[in-house]
C-alpha cells in the first residue's frame, strides 16, 4: 500500500529541503516522490550544486532523490492519483474539505484499498500552495500547530503527515498492535503468572505482612484487595512473581531470626539479673 503513495513537492527553493523530504520518505517506507518546477534544477537534471546540497541532506536516502521525477505543473505530478491531498498550513477564504493527517490517512487507506494511488501535495517554502493548486486537492490537510506559530519547514510536514499515512497503512493492515503492545504478554520474555500463581503470591504476602506486624489480622481494613489491584494491574509475569516470592522468603527469614535474637537477648539479661 505504501507504494500507492507519492509526495509532490511545489517549487521547493532549497534543495537541502529536497534531500531532507527525501530522507522523511524512507524512513517511513515511500519512494515515489515527484518534483514541480524545483529550483537548482535544469531540463530534470539538478545542477552539480543543487545534487551537492540535497544529497548532504538526504542522509543516504539519495535513491529517492535521484529517482524523483521531475515535472513542470502540478496537473502532470497528479494526473494518475485517484484521491489528492493539499496539505497547508493556512485557512482560506473558500474554505475546502479540511481533515487533520489523522483523518486523512484513514480517508487514504480506504481509497488505496480500492487501488487508487494517491498523492500528498507540499507547498513553497515561504508561501506554500496557491489557491488555485489548493483547488486542485480534494482535500485541505492541515496539521494542528499552534495557531499563532502554525508552519512548519515543509520536510517537517512531510514527516508529519508520511508518518500518520504509515501508521494508518500498519494498522490497516493489522501490523501496528501485534508488533508493539507490549501488555498482556504479548511480545513479552515470560508468559503471564497465572491466576494460581497470583493467588499463592497473595496468600504468601499477607502472611508476611502479618508476621512483620504491618497487617493486623483483627483489622486488615481493605489492605489486601488495594494490593491485589496494584499487582494484577502490572500484570506480572511467572519470573517476576518469583522474584517477589524470593522476597518474601527472605523478609521472613530475616523476621525469624530477628525474633531469635531478641529471645537471646532476653534470655541473657535474666540471668545476668539472676547472677546479682
Ligand atoms: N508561509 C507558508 C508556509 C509554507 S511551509 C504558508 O503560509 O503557507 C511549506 C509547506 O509545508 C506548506 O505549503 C505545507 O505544504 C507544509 N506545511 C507547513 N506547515 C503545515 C501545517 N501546519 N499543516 C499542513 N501543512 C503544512
Amino acid at each position: 500500500m505504501l507504494d500507492q503513495i507519492r509526495v509532490v513537492l511545489i517549487n521547493t527553493s532549497h534543495p537541502g529541503n529536497i534531500g531532507a523530504a527525501a530522507r522523511a520518505m524512507k524512513t517511513m517506507g515511500l519512494q515515489d516522490l515527484v518534483l514541480v518546477d524545483p529550483k537548482g534544477y535544469e531540463d530534470g537534471k539538478p545542477s552539480a550544486e543543487t545534487y551537492e546540497i540535497a544529497e548532504a541532506r538526504s542522509s543516504g536516502a539519495t535513491d529517492v532523490f535521484e529517482q524523483a521525477k521531475v515535472v513542470a505543473t502540478l496537473e502532470e505530478a497528479t494526473a494518475d492519483c485517484g484521491v489528492v491531498f493539499g496539505a497547508s498550513a493556512r485557512s482560506r477564504s473558500l474554505p475546502w474539505p479540511l481533515m487533520h493527517p489523522r483523518k486523512a490517512s484513514s480517508k487514504a487507506v480506504e481509497a488505496m484499498r480500492a487501488n487508487n494511488r494517491i498523492a500528498l501535495v507540499f507547498g513553497r517554502e515561504r508561501t506554500g500552495l496557491t489557491n488555485e493548486e489548493l483547488a486542485q486537492c480534494h482535500v485541505h490537510v492541515h496539521i494542528p500547530t499552534n495557531p499563532d506559530y502554525a508552519s512548519l519547514n515543509v520536510a517537517a510536514a512531510v514527516q508529519v503527515l508520511t508518518y500518520e499515512m504509515r501508521m494508518a497503512v500498519l494498522d490497516a493492515q493489522d501490523q501496528l498492535d501485534a508488533a508493539y503492545d507490549g501488555t498482556w504478554g504479548v511480545n513479552w520474555d515470560h508468559e503471564l503468572a497465572n491466576q494460581g500463581e497470583l493467588n499463592s503470591f497473595f496468600t504468601h504476602l499477607e502472611s508476611t505482612l502479618v508476621d512483620i506486624e504491618f497487617l493486623d489480622p483483627n483489622n486488615p481494613k481493605q489492605l489486601m484487595p488495594k494490593l491485589r489491584r496494584l499487582f494484577q494491574r502490572a500484570a506480572p509475569d511467572k519470573v517476576e512473581i518469583n522474584i517477589l516470592r524470593g522476597v518474601l522468603k527472605m523478609m521472613g527469614r530475616a523476621q525469624k531470626s530477628d525474633a531469635s535474637e531478641r529471645v537471646a537477648s532476653q534470655a541473657a539479661s535474666s540471668s545476668d539479673l539472676n547472677k546479682e
